[in-house]
């Protein structure tokens, strides 16, 4: 992701009144999106209107209790209408408002048990669903279009998507399209299997009628899907894919998670990972083809196949692992490709970023936990200075043993989710340092390391 999207700003805390009032005889703290419980696995039935994107269909969630006090299972407010919930087969009352979908429990729960929350859901989702000329696609508001938590990053799940859509359209889900199955009434049923437990902001699909190719490559299979409306030149346009996923895999010491990975061509600016696919303005990449060595959306996209995806946040306080990872990948991509001078180009770019902020007596460590003025001033700490922190450790301890450890670090944690202390630990092996001091100074803060008390949402 390039733009910070507001939504995930969204108070935790915030209980209207009426919701309010029904929980007062109820433990407060169960009242908090996933507060005492633990995802699994979410299961989805969805039928996405490609004209209006309205969406409709069934879910079933299972779940692991952690909490013994807990009353209701509660997941990220959304604009659908959610009804006919059951637990384990029986009736439960579902009350949804703008704090979250509540569902309250039948009974007491046993820490440790493992429960299968079912449900219908319909509506508009009033986030993250796009539509395109000839179909649509969504990015980052995951839990807009079906049930689940959108915070933490680090609550990762396995996820199940059956989309029914009309004969003809092709689609793009999280993991593996597992079953093509013809139904009756001119709908094709496509099921989505994830390979990897993967955090709600990263669930997506695209559906619709678009032109697609497919190039085998040795780490992985790519798929470039036009979803523009026009005719487009889709080998062309991502001609520099290929070498790019060579590059990564090599530094990751990975191939493509899963196998495979994909992105679709659209109109405009817009730039957005998911798990296994990314969207991909056309605007941008025209922009940046008359000057491909300062171009970054591809990369920058495909780079958090590992780095972000793969390898996750645990909180949003460390989001610049995500961030700023995939930010000096560009920048080290274009070093691979174009030279010393095109990396330099790309840090120059960053440091200016970074001095304007500064210019204005405003730094912060990269795990800083404080309100950002604005998306800029996050932008220059977690993607810029993130870039500029990872370049100096290189810098620092040198080639071999910053790569040794960047592979280290991402093979250790795949399918997993990180702090910066695990990358601490992992660059600290590679170059038998120790590394407390530059951590210190850019990634904690002269006060010390502030990850110890992790907070659960931004
Ligand atoms: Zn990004």
């Amino acid at each position: 992701m390039r733009r910070f999207k507001t939504g995930f700003m969204r108070a935790a805390g915030v209980v209207s009144a009426v919701f309010a009032l029904a929980l007062s005889a109820q433990s407060a703290g169960a009242a908090e999106p996933g507060n005492g419980f633990q995802v699994e696995r979410y299961e989805v039935e969805l039928r996405p209107d490609l004209a209006t994107t309205a969406v409709s269909g069934s879910q079933a969630i299972e779940l692991v209790v952690t909490d013994a006090d807990l009353r209701e299972v509660v997941f990220s407010s959304n604009a659908l209408e959610v009804e006919g919930a059951t637990l384990d087969g029986s009736p439960i009352a579902v009350v949804s408002d703008e704090s979250g979908i509540a569902f309250t429990l039948p009974r007491p729960l046993a820490v440790g048990e493992t429960v299968r929350l079912q449900f219908t859901m319909r509506g508009f989702p009033a986030r993250g669903v796009t539509t395109v000329p000839n179909g649509i696609y969504t990015g980052y508001f995951g839990c807009d279009w079906m049930v689940c938590l959108q915070n933490p990053p680090g609550d990762k799940a396995d996820l199940q998507l059956d989309l029914f859509l009309p004969d003809g359209a092709v689609s793009l889900g999280v993991g593996e399209q597992t079953e093509t199955v013809d139904l009756p009434g001119d709908l094709t049923l496509h099921r989505w299997q994830s390979d990897w437990p993967t955090s709600p902001y990263l669930f997506g699909f695209a559906a619709g009628r678009f032109s697609r190719m497919d190039v085998d490559t040795p780490h992985g299979t790519l798929s470039y899907l036009n979803g523009t409306g026009d005719t487009a030149d889709l080998a062309d346009l991502f001609a520099q894919t290929p070498e790019m996923v060579a590059f990564f895999a090599s530094r990751a010491g990975l191939d493509l998670p899963g196998g495979a990975y994909a992105q679709l061509l659209v109109p405009g600016r817009a730039a957005q990972e998911t798990m296994s696919f990314s969207i991909i303005g056309l605007g941008e990449l025209e922009r940046e083809r008359e000057d491909p060595s300062s171009a970054w959306i591809i990369a920058h996209e495909l780079a958090h196949q590992w780095w972000g995806n793969l390898v996750t946040t645990q909180t949003w306080r460390d989001f610049w692992l995500n961030e700023g990872f995939a930010t000096y990948m560009v920048a080290a991509w274009e070093q691979h490709r174009f030279g010393e001078a095109a990396y330099q180009q790309e840090l120059d770019v960053l440091r200016k970023r970074r001095k304007q902020l500064q210019e204005l007596g405003w730094d912060k460590p990269l795990t800083w936990d404080g309100d950002y003025p604005t998306l800029g001033h996050r932008r220059a700490v977690q993607y810029s200075k993130g870039a500029l922190f990872l370049s100096e450790l290189r810098e620092d301890i040198g080639d071999a043993a910053f790569w040794e450890g960047v592979r280290a670090y991402t093979k250790a944690h795949a399918g997993g989710t990180v702090t910066s202390r695990d990358l601490q630990s992992a660059m600290e092996r590679a170059s038998g340092r120790d590394l407390e001091p530059l951590f210190a100074e850019w990634v904690y803060g002269v006060d010390g390391d502030q990850s110890a008390d992790v907070a659960e949402t931004p």
